[in-house]
């Protein structure tokens, strides 16, 4: 093979949770080989991992549309492939003659026993594998603890990072042009991939809250900078004042790098017009995902295994109606329906309901934290796969540095606390929106008077003061 031929084998960039195309160091990489570019994502099947939920689905849907539409207006197309990667990628390689690979690192382990294979099998065809740092601001493991090991606790674990947290020069913004590869390639119809759901359409909801993709990304980076960021520290735990970035689902697709997201919030603190503490809090939430994946990357059951293994005799009660009544957001307390309501319509939920709810379910019902975690894993559009058991393993208890067991969410006191207008819950409880103020967090008090204009409204599934002595009692007989 001449040269001339050798330099016109293309690359192949392999998209995963990276669906952007600024600040991507595999595309980067790529670029900068001189060699016409092939973008190619899998739907991964069959290979062991986790399948996504519906909500994370349908977003994965719309985002590789997106970024399909931001490479064909460069002039190339996003090739969808659907199966094992072990199985795909090297079919690729060979049928386009691939001479080299790009991928950002993924750190969840069944992800990267299949990264592992790809790269032996590939070098072994002879193509050069390349992979590169991406998810996160800091790679697992990279810091450890005084004595060699991993982080357990978050406070110094962050301690240890955040003074890393510099400006990182080598951000890119999104390349102005790119050469594709040209030649053919096998490529699946995206609507092969049934992501969008049929019999019902459910998404209606989710459509007009969210847009995904790397733009609707940006803009939300962008509405957060100019705004958001400055009410952050007080009032993030205020699910009605919208205060908190939303980012979330963004990251979870990668349409905007999380090393980005932190440049850039640093870049305003240094302007010196936010609060004092609005970047550092912001910036700590962050850490809060970084501690989360580290855990996860040496903790891979994270999902399916109580973390501390002292609760795995703990006798969770089984109640099917009860957790239907739940996730239904019919529990008769406004705060934890409201949360779950909003979950259903929309696919997400703020932070600080998110912690109520999920108390709620493990604590005052009883319920095996594993339940309520699938369910916003089917349910959320920012479903993480670290992230989500970490955040579920930390309300029940049974996590890393997590909430102590005697600490049941009241959701009278933090409705009270933190939806004190009721703005929140009279916006997903419209049966009970009428009622005065003092009544929104615990209707079943209302007046008979009154009664009649919350009467859909249901009456406590549990007894609050009945449900905290129970789940006290249950979790100190663990003891
Ligand atoms: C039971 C439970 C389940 C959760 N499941 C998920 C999940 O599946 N996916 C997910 O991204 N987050 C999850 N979280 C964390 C948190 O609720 C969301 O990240 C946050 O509500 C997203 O909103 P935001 O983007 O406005 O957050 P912001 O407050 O603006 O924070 C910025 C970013 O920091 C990260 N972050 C913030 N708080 C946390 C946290 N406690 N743990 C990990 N990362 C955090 C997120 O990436 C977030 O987008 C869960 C929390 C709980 C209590």
């Amino acid at each position: 093979m001449t040269e001339d031929e050798s330099a016109s084998r293309p690359t192949i960039v392999w998209f995963r949770d990276d669906l952007r195309l600024a600040d991507h160091p595999a595309l980067d990489a790529a670029n900068a080989s001189g060699r016409p570019v092939l973008c190619l994502f899998v739907l991964e099947e069959g290979t062991g991992r986790r399948p996504l939920g519906g909500a994370a689905g349908w977003w994965l849907d719309k985002s590789l549309a997106a970024l399909d539409a931001d490479l064909r207006r460069l002039g190339g197309r996003l090739v969808l492939r659907r199966g094992d990667p072990r199985r795909i990628l090297p079919e690729v390689a060979a049928s386009t003659d691939a001479a080299a690979l790009h991928f950002n690192r993924r750190y969840d382990r069944a992800g990267s026993d299949i990264d592992e294979a790809v790269m032996a099998e590939m070098t072994r065809q002879g193509v050069a594998v390349s992979s590169h740092a991406a998810w996160l601001l800091f790679e697992p493991g990279a810091i450890r603890t005084k004595t060699g090991t991993p982080f357990r606790v978050f406070t110094p674990f962050w301690k240890a990072h955040r003074p890393h947290l510099a400006p990182r020069p080598a951000l890119r913004r999104r390349p102005d042009s790119m050469s594709f590869f040209e030649g053919p390639a096998a490529c699946d119809p995206l609507v092969s991939f049934g992501l969008h759901p049929t019999r019902p359409d459910w998404s209606g909801g989710l459509a007009e809250r969210w847009t995904p993709g790397e733009a609707g990304a940006r803009a939300r980076l962008l509405a957060f900078l100019d705004g958001d960021l400055s009410r952050y520290a007080a009032e993030r735990d205020v699910p009605a004042a919208g205060a908190s970035s939303c980012l979330s689902p963004h990251l979870r697709f990668g349409e905007v790098a999380v090393a980005r997201v932190a440049q850039e919030v640093m870049k305003v603190a240094a302007g010196g017009e936010l609060p004092a503490d609005a970047s550092e809090k912001f910036l700590a939430e962050i850490g809060w995902r970084e501690f989360a994946w580290h855990l996860f990357s040496s903790f891979p059951d994270l999902a399916t295994h109580n973390f501390q293994s002292g609760f795995d005799h703990f006798l969770w009660r089984e109640d099917t109606a009860a957790f239907q009544t739940w996730t239904a957001g019919r529990t008769g307390y406004p705060i934890v329906d409201a949360g779950l309501r909003e979950l259903w319509q929309t696919g997400f939920m703020h932070n600080r309901v998110r912690m109520i709810v999920a108390s709620f379910l493990v604590k005052h019902l009883l319920i095996d934290w594993r339940q309520g975690e699938q369910w916003f894993w089917d349910t959320l559009v920012d479903a993480d796969a670290a992230s989500n058991p970490f955040g579920w393993q930390w309300v029940a208890g049974t996590g890393a540095d997590a909430a102590p067991y005697f600490r049941v969410f009241n959701p009278m006191a933090q409705g009270a606390k933190f939806d004190p207008d009721g703005a929140y819950v009279r916006r997903f409880v419209p049966e009970i929106a009428g009622l005065p103020d003092k009544f929104l967090h615990r209707p079943w008090e209302v007046p008979p008077l009154l009664r009649l204009s919350a009467a859909a409204y249901p009456l406590p599934i549990v007894e609050h003061e009945e449900g905290r002595k129970r789940a006290l009692a249950a979790f100190a007989a663990r003891r």
